[in-house]
């Protein structure tokens, strides 16, 4: 691929360290675009968007900010499909991330989605492979995980907020309600929805 202006879609600021650096050593411009309906409440999103907003200062990086709150379309586009929702929730913000790129006329597009050592890679690559050939647009593909204590390093060195979990209201109650998560740990083993 030319090395031309590559549009990386970041989940948050924390996850964008690593991409960011290894992109621009290769020789890539990169514009970020900020598209997360997933992320809630409602001071979570904007503490997510104030992190990214550091970020994006510290390395220079333009970026196209959607900061609308997207909480109730988000339910409407997962409900009765919780225990499926991230393929949704990935291929929504990859769709308006290809939506973006073409519209600026980018080379490829990314996201930071791959860095992440807790989010379901090969899914999200396989989402963006089907949109990348549907759209003719070229999908970057980089394992960032491999700079996963990196970013978080930098990420604490630098004082950027790191968030506690994925971003839905299903991801938070999943990380702090314990009696949940062993429902959820039974439900998988026996396939019985609850
Ligand atoms: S857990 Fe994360 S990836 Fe899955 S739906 Fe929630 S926010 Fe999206």
């Amino acid at each position: 691929m030319r090395k031309g202006r590559v549009l990386l879609h970041i989940c948050c600021g924390p996850c964008a360290l690593y991409p960011i650096r290894v992109l621009k050593e290769e020789g890539i411009e990169v514009t970020g675009f900020f598209f997360n309906p997933n992320i809630h409440p409602f001071r979570e999103f904007r503490k997510r968007i104030r992190a990214l907003e550091e970020v994006s200062q510290i390395k220079g990086i333009e970026i196209f900010w959607d900061k609308t709150y997207g909480l109730r379309p988000f339910l409407r586009r997962t409900v009765f499909k919780e225990n499926v929702r991230c393929e949704e929730c990935y291929y929504w913000r990859l769709s308006e991330t290809v939506k973006k790129a073409l519209e600026m006329r980018a080379e490829a597009f990314t996201s930071t989605l791959l860095y992440s050592r807790y989010q379901k890679h090969n899914l999200i690559r396989e989402i963006a492979e089907d949109l990348s050939y549907r759209f003719k647009i070229p999908f970057l593909y980089r394992d960032f995980r491999n700079g996963w204590e990196e970013g978080q390093k930098e990420a604490i060195s630098l004082g950027i907020y790191r968030q506690p979990y994925c971003g839905c209201i299903y991801s938070e109650q999943e990380r702090y309600d314990k009696k949940f998560r062993k429902l959820l740990k039974k439900e998988a083993s026996s396939n019985e929805p609850f």
